[in-house]
């Protein structure tokens, strides 16, 4: 899939709405539209990364960006101390359905493990 017909370059472009809870140079996050948990919020790079495979050399500071800028959401939305998931799906047989990387933020209910 090209970057002009990725649905989250979308959102970062500001051609697709999205219920946006936090944003700097590096990254977006927001509420996922089929939340599969009370608080489940995407956290996305601004550049178009396809599946953590395309992660190279050099995105470090990224990659460690989207964990530290879960760990801040979470506590803004009161997960900290109960407790929350982060999940990276990639490629199909992980689930993942939409080709730029994003981090799954769940919270608010009791998970199981292990994932299905
Ligand atoms: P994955 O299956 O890991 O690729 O996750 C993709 C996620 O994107 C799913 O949880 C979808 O519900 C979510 N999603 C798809 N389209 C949108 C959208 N326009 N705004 C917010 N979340 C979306």
């Amino acid at each position: 899939m090209s970057e002009q017909d990725c649905l989250f370059c979308k959102i970062v472009n500001g051609d697709l709405a999205a219920d946006i809870v936090y944003e700097n140079d590096t990254l977006i996050a927001f509420r996922d539209i089929d939340p599969k948990a009370p608080t489940h919020i995407l956290l996305i790079p601004r550049r178009h990364i396809a599946t953590m495979n395309d992660l190279q050399d050099g995105d470090e500071s990224l990659s460690g960006e989207l964990l530290l800028a879960a760990t801040r959401i979470a506590a803004d939305e009161g997960l900290a101390d109960e407790g929350y998931r982060v999940v990276m799906n990639c490629n199909a047989a992980a689930g993942q359905s939409v080709f730029h990387i994003h981090l799954h933020l769940m919270g608010g209910r009791t998970m199981t493990w292990p994932p299905g």
